[in-house]
């Protein structure tokens, strides 16, 4: 590590250990809340990050302090070169790890196994086969359920993403929960966050507080269980006792977790977020292909972060859509 081995702590001392790398724009499905009906203008190739690239700067992080590496998109396994992207950088010390819908994974369970990748987050927003069509725009399923299923039996840790929405699936909080009662798997609640062009509004959100009333109601009291958080975690976790899997909340907007943050964003065009929420970016790319050394653009974009939620430290900043709306979308920055 060299001398100036503190630039992934910003001003308000936080260290940021956790990289999410971003490796392509486009996904094979649609998903309302991240991708606006009328698709998001696609960075030209020559703009985006070569798997050279992406080794280089993924090797700078590290060498200054993190440890994890979760792969995203748009839909990481659609990139063709993923196999050569796992490998190079499964030779970094990190946990590496991927965030998926999971429509094609089945086709690359081995190489996920030789690369080391255990932990895989898979998004699925309906149990209902046509809910899950409206939300993705795709019918794609059983493709995603068998393959959830598959990912388990072949040993990977499972926490599956469900967006809540109001009078879309927020009915179906306790079957998700029920999901869990066989399967050793975690599934994640997200509150629905604001992002260019998803048409969010504070009143289709389903709060954290809301969830929690759902399994109050549903289940004895008793058998609630509050379980331990890991560090730096972004979910409050709970199980239903008996239960092989858990269920947690993950309150971006009603209950942000930004004391604890560790996590730095690259999108698949070398772009460095120092917050999912801010719509600044510093550009690594062009000073890593302008043969530049990129930590002092890491230093100073670290060192910018703001103490909550890109500056929108309160609910009704955040329903202001001049503050959110110069952000990208989802899709382009890697959740
Ligand atoms: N295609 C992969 C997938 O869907 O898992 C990886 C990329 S996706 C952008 C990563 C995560 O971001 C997903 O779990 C998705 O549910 C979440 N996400 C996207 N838009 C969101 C929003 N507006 N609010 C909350 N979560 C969102
Ligand atoms: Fe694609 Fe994932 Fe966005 Fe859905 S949430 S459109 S699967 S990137």
């Amino acid at each position: 590590m060299i001398e100036n081995s503190k630039i992934l702590q910003d001003s308000h001392g936080r260290d940021h250990t956790y990289l999410r790398i971003s490796l392509i724009e486009r996904c094979n499905l649609r998903c309302t809340y991240c991708m606006p009906e009328e698709g998001v203008k696609l960075s030209p190739k020559s703009h985006l990050m070569t798997y050279e690239e992406i080794f280089e700067i993924a090797k700078t992080f590290v060498n200054h302090g993190v440890t994890k590496i979760r792969l995203t998109g748009g839909e990481p396994l659609i990139r063709k070169d993923i196999p050569v992207i796992l490998e190079k950088l499964a030779t970094l010390p990190v946990e590496l790890s991927i965030t998926s819908n999971a429509v094609i994974i089945d086709k690359f369970i081995p190489v996920l196994k030789a690369h080391g990748v255990n932990k895989i987050n898979v998004s699925l927003d309906s149990l209902d086969a046509e809910k899950f069509k409206h939300i993705t725009r795709r019918h794609e399923f059983e493709k995603v359920y068998k393959n959830i299923l598959l990912l388990v039996k072949e040993g990977f840790t499972v926490k599956v993403n469900a967006v809540l929405m109001k009078g879309f699936n927020a009915n179906e909080i306790i079957d998700f929960i029920n999901f869990t009662k066989d399967l050793p798997i975690v599934v994640r609640f997200i509150e629905f966050m604001p992002f260019d062009g998803n048409k969010w509004d504070m009143s289709k959100l389903v709060s954290y507080a809301e969830v929690m009333t759902y399994v109050h109601n549903a289940f004895a009291e008793d058998n609630i269980e509050r379980i331990q958080d890991a560090p730096n975690d972004t979910s409050k976790n709970y199980k239903i006792t008996g239960y092989k899997g858990s269920f947690a909340i993950i309150s971006s907007v009603t209950n942000p977790f930004c004391d604890s943050c560790n996590r730095l964003r690259l999108t698949a065009n070398g772009q460095l977020k120092n917050c999912l929420f801010s719509s600044g970016e510093s550009d690594l790319l062009s000073a890593l292909r302008a043969g530049k050394p990129i930590e002092p653009v890491i230093k100073k974009a670290v060192e910018a972060k703001f103490k909550v939620r890109g500056g929108m430290d309160t609910l009704k900043k955040l329903q202001e859509p001049k503050l959110h709306s110069n952000n990208r979308s989802m899709i382009t920055i890697g959740g």
